[in-house]
């Protein structure tokens, strides 16, 4: 493992330390063995690669790239990979834990594992974004292959993107290896309903937790930070899946706040037309911070876009009776038991956004059998599966008397454990 660490991209806070403390506690809570214990604490593999890019005027830039595979005895590594200005090795390293601990919870024969390019997409034109991603799946194509190690989109990636790296590893193998990456389009092999997979499985462990509260969610107030792929679903499904009003949006540009409800379909419009959502306000609603939008008095609130939100500084003006994480790591651990005694209850993130790998792992499922499903098929599973993992989460929490995430670590590392110990790697 490389010696390097350093910080989450959005604050100070160092989002690795954080996954190491969430899974002490529920080794605590499991009186997990010390040896199990040390092994599921730390990254398996990672890969740091350099990667020289001609721009278009002719000149090389270097760029960073990484690939963790966290944990694998579960099944091939599965996670996304962001391209980010600041991302960090560390910043991967957590979010390969959190995919090995997703992939456990909603009980995918899948592990964890995470990459990235330090980027900035918005600087780049499109044949250097492909010069770039193919250039990664040159130096990284080595760990990767649909029984080893498979990638999806994450922030700043995308189906386009996706399709290029499974070309260019294709190219490398001497056929075409569709199954290398998911998130792909319809077209080259994509699964139905992956587009809006994250917030669909959002939507549905929203609607078990409303039941378990006796909140209903017709007409139920839902503020949503954030607009990319899991953001702009969540507006548009919590409408139509939960039939909230969506009283507040946002991007890394600011927000826009209307009680009377935001039409997503027509704010995404704008948001294509002018960058950003921030100036939504013809329809009557009026600008927010993304701060003010955190502490909304919603009965839902969705981060759904950066880490490390929610912190020991605002989580007691935290208003939300939902707070449903779509984004990673939107909530440090200080700011987690101050949730929990206000009676906050949080849909933990790799829960709350499980339903994108669920798709991805359809995905892959299809591309090994050339057989596609339809809609239904893709969505009925899709419920199935996030639902029960709700509920094992949901009843643990109950039993042990913990907070969801505690509840949710419990459930999955107990299933990543049992795999260490049956293989005898502790
Ligand atoms: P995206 O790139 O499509 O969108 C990111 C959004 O966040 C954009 O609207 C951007 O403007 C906004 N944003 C950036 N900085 C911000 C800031 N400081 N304040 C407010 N908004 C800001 O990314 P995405 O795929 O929607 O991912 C968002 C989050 O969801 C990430 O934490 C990601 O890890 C998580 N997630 C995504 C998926 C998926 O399938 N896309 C799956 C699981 C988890």
């Amino acid at each position: 493992m490389a010696e390097e660490s350093s910080q989450s991209p959005n604050s100070s806070f160092n989002l690795f330390a954080i996954t190491q403390t969430q899974l002490d506690a529920a080794a605590e809570v499991l009186e997990l063995d010390p040896a199990l214990h040390a092994v599921l604490r730390e990254p398996l593999r990672e890969m740091h690669v350099t990667l020289p890019v001609r721009m278009d005027d002719g000149s090389i830039k270097v760029f960073k790239g990484y690939r963790v595979q966290y944990n694998d005895a579960r099944g091939a590594t599965k996670g996304g990979l962001r391209f980010h200005p600041n991302e960090t090795i560390d910043t991967i390293r957590a979010l390969a834990a959190w995919m090995t601990w997703k992939c456990a919870v909603v009980d995918i024969p899948l592990g964890g594992g995470k990459g990235g390019i330090a980027c900035n997409t918005k600087e780049l034109s499109s044949s250097e974004l492909e010069r770039l991603s193919r250039a990664y799946i040159r130096q990284m194509g080595r760990i990767l292959g649909p029984e080893m190690d498979v990638p999806a989109p994450d922030m700043y990636t995308n189906p386009q993107i996706m399709t290029w790296m499974m070309d260019e590893y294709s190219v490398m193998r001497g056929h075409n290896e569709f199954g290398v990456i998911t998130g792909k389009p319809l077209a080259l092999g994509g699964s139905r309903l992956r587009n809006d997979a994250t917030a669909r499985g959002g939507m549905y462990c929203i609607r078990e937790a409303a039941k378990a509260l006796g909140i209903e969610t017709q007409g139920a107030t839902m503020a949503i930070q954030g607009y990319g792929n899991a953001g702009q679903y969540a507006a548009s499904l919590g409408q139509k899946i939960l039939g909230a009003t969506i009283v507040a949006i946002s991007d890394s540009q600011g927000g826009v706040y209307d009680p009377d409800g935001i039409n997503p379909y027509w704010a995404l419009e704008h948001k294509r037309k002018n960058g950003s959502v921030k100036d939504f306000t013809a329809t009557g609603a009026t600008p927010i911070s993304n701060q003010e939008l955190l502490e909304l008095d919603v009965d839902i609130l969705a981060p759904s876009a950066l880490e490390n939100v929610i912190t020991a500084r605002n989580a007691g003006n935290i208003k939300a009776r939902i707070l449903a994480e779509l984004a990673n790591g939107p909530t440090t651990p200080q700011a987690d038991d101050i949730l929990y005694n206000h009676g906050v209850y949080t849909i933990p993130d790799f829960l709350c956004n499980a339903g994108g790998v669920v798709v991805s792992y359809f995905e892959m499922v299809q591309n090994a059998y050339d057989y596609y499903w339809d809609d239904q098929v893709v969505d009925e599973r899709l419920d199935t599966r996030i639902t029960q993992a709700f509920h094992a989460v949901h009843k643990r929490a109950q039993e042990l008397n913990v907070n969801n995430r505690i509840a949710a670590y419990c459930v999955a590392v107990e299933r990543v454990a049992e795999a260490v110990r049956l293989r005898g790697w502790a």
